[in-house]
Parts: C-alpha cells; sequence; structure tokens
C-alpha cells in the first residue's frame, strides 16, 4: 500500500570498543543472523545496513564497524563524521575493555557533537554475557549510574554468539535517536 507520508530515515552508526570485543560479530548478529567463533581481525573498514520498519516508517541504520584502527585506542573526525548513534562495546571478560569504554567516550564526544550542540545517543554493550564471568557483578559496578555519569542512553548484557539483547539494544538506539531528530 503506498503512503504519501512515508517517512525514510537513513542514520550512520558507529560500533566502537577495544580488540577483540565483539564489534564485528555483533555486526553480523544483527544483520545477517549467524556468529562464527573463528576470529578474523577486520582489515578495512566494513558496512553493513539494516533495514527495519518503524511505526509507519522505514529506518536504515548503517553500520560502521571499525577495523584493526581500535589498536590505537581513537578514531579519526573524518570516520565519526556525521554518525547519529553510537556502540561502544567491552567483553565482560576483560575488565581492561571496561576500562577503555570511557576513553572511547571522551574520543567520539571530543571528535563529534549534532548541529544542536549536543552528543549523539550512545548505547554501552556488555559483550558475551554467554560467558558468565561478569566483570560487572564481580566489581559491584553500577551500571545505571555510570551510565548517567557517562553520557550513555543505556546497557544492555549483549551476546553475539546466543543472540541475546542485540536487537532491544538497536531499537533503544533508534529510540533516542529519533526522539531527538
Ligand atoms: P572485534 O575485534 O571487536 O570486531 O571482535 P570480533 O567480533 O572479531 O570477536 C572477537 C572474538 O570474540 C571472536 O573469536 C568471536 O567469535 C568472539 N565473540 C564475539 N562475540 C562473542 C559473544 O557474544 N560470545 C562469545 N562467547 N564469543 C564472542
Ligand atoms: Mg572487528
Amino acid at each position: 500500500m503506498q503512503n504519501n507520508h512515508h517517512k525514510e530515515h537513513l542514520y550512520k552508526i558507529l560500533v566502537i570498543g577495544d580488540l577483540g570485543v565483539g564489534k564485528t560479530s555483533i555486526i553480523k548478529r544483527y544483520v545477517h543472523h549467524n556468529f562464527s567463533p573463528n576470529y578474523r581481525a577486520t582489515i578495512g573498514v566494513d558496512f553493513a545496513l539494516k533495514v527495519l520498519n518503524w511505526d509507519q516508517e522505514t529506518v536504515r541504520l548503517q553500520l560502521w564497524d571499525i577495523a584493526g584502527q581500535e589498536r590505537f585506542g581513537n578514531m579519526t573526525r573524518v570516520y565519526y563524521r556525521e554518525a547519529m548513534g553510537a556502540f561502544i562495546v567491552f567483553d565482560v571478560t576483560r575488565p581492561a575493555s571496561f576500562d577503555a569504554v570511557t576513553k572511547w567516550k571522551e574520543d567520539l564526544d571530543s571528535k563529534l557533537t549534532l548541529s544542536n550542540g549536543k552528543h549523539i545517543a550512545t548505547v554501552l554493550l556488555a559483550n558475551k554475557c554467554d560467558q558468565g564471568r561478569d566483570v560487572l557483578t564481580n566489581n559491584g559496578i553500577k551500571m545505571e549510574q555510570f551510565c548517567q555519569e557517562n553520557g550513555f542512553v543505556g546497557w544492555f548484557e549483549t551476546s553475539a554468539k546466543e543472540n541475546i539483547n542485540i536487537d532491544e539494544a538497536a531499537n533503544c538506539l533508534v529510540k533516542h535517536i529519533i526522539a531527538s531528530e
């Protein structure tokens, strides 16, 4: 059925975080519905497109996967340019990858501001929750408070392997992007 008021949105979404936390796997799970346990470092910049029906509208998410450059712990302004949302990912089995989260957030916010002066909506992903060894509970980190203090709109325990909470996290991000437009 044709709808004259049908709106389309295209959003550039960044997926950042330390090497090996599962960024590529999360994108693969979300977009291609599969998972491979074999480690393969991404080379270059990868894009994947996810199309969502959102109420009466179409939302296209262009997911940007950083590719080897995460070794340096920061990205160029050019890479961040015109992004509308971000996932910052850490690995619940590796405390150092959680320590890096605030560095990634600072790098992002220092290099990218929306035209309204705000920072882009960012969701925190605690990935590999299927592994059980949860650095957060072990260290008594209060995630709600951490998100408030560090400017995350939400957080999710995810597993690319078991397909846990990835759709939910993406919906949360899209909701916040649309609300801020
Ligand atoms: P990236 O460097 O952040 O892109 O990380 P990758 O997506 O390449 O994943 C690094 C390794 O972690 C690979 O061996 C993946 O199979 C594994 N991995 C990614 N996500 C998960 C997950 O949710 N659970 C488990 N158990 N392993 C995962
Ligand atoms: Mg990768």
